[in-house]
């Protein structure tokens, strides 16, 4: 890729695909699980790495695709403490790879659990690179490259940092905002719809989103971001108030560990016993 009158080309680079000039997203066979890269400053070479995933020749195509266009990590950043959230390969280097304290400090402690899931789901990962994260507590992720600013929340898991590049109006939403997947609860908090909830808000709030890139499924522009927070909200509308789901991401077709997903959800709003 070159960079030609403001515009990255990247012809011939199967994996990555520009969302806007300076950002690029790859998207997984697993999951749909996207991939997203911030080219750094003019000339430095750098570029900020955000949940590389998933499979082990995923993250060797990444890298190589990296090479290609002249890039090399100068940061990394993990949206939130999943297994699919939290990979790494050497070939990628030593930058320094961020998350929020919460975030970094779930990982350290779920280790074992996310090496179990990584080897379960995207066998041969080097177990040396999972989850190695340097916490990080600030309002923009320090690199040299455009302001990446870090919106914090504990939807879905603890310390979920969504980035917003406020110069071309991407935000990386993690596992939020999807077209794919339903709201994801973190049924282990001790509020996972208030905490939800407070997430949507959160980045409901962000001014100026031009795009979003969810963690799984499909990059949206600014009409579709606003959609899929409604959608998000009335999903959990539906969930508390018993009402029938209209949601196409729960509609025949979808995974199977997407519709159990929902039914404990379901079985946890209507409590014990049900
Ligand atoms: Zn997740």
């Amino acid at each position: 890729m070159r960079q030609r009158s403001g515009h990255w080309y990247t012809g011939g680079v199967r994996g990555l695909t520009e969302v806007t000039p300076g950002v690029l997203v790859a998207t997984s066979s697993y999951d749909q699980t996207t991939t997203t890269v911030v080219v750094g400053s003019a000339g430095s070479g750098g570029c900020l790495l955000i949940d590389p995933a998933v499979t082990v020749a995923e993250l060797a195509r990444l890298a190589a695709d990296l090479r290609e266009l002249g890039l090399r990590p100068s940061a990394g950043w993990s949206t939130h403490p999943h297994w699919d959230h939290v990979l790494w390969s050497r070939d990628l280097g030593r930058a320094p790879r961020y998350a929020t304290p919460d975030a970094a400090a779930f990982t350290r402690a779920e280790r074992a659990e996310l090496a179990r899931d990584t080897q379960r789901s995207a066998p041969g990962h080097d177990f040396l690179l999972l989850g190695r994260l340097t916490p990080l507590d600030a309002a923009a992720i320090p690199w040299d490259g455009p302001e990446a600013r870090v919106i914090v929340h504990d939807g879905h898991a603890p310390g979920h940092g969504a980035v917003f590049l406020p110069g071309t109006g991407v935000l990386v939403a993690g596992d939020m905002c999807s077209d794919v997947e339903i709201p994801l609860l973190d049924l282990g908090a001790a509020d996972p719809l208030g905490d939800y909830r407070t997430g949507l808000e959160r980045l409901a709030f962000v001014a100026g989103v031009r795009h979003v890139v969810p963690g799984h499924g499909h990059v949206g522009d600014a009409g579709e971001f606003r959609r899929r927070l409604a959608a998000d909200a009335a999903y959990l509308d539906a969930l508390v108030l018993g009402h029938p789901f209209g949601d196409p991401r729960l509609t025949a077709g979808r995974p199977q560990w997407l519709r159990e997903a929902h039914e404990e959800q379901l079985r946890y709003v209507r409590g014990p016993g049900s």
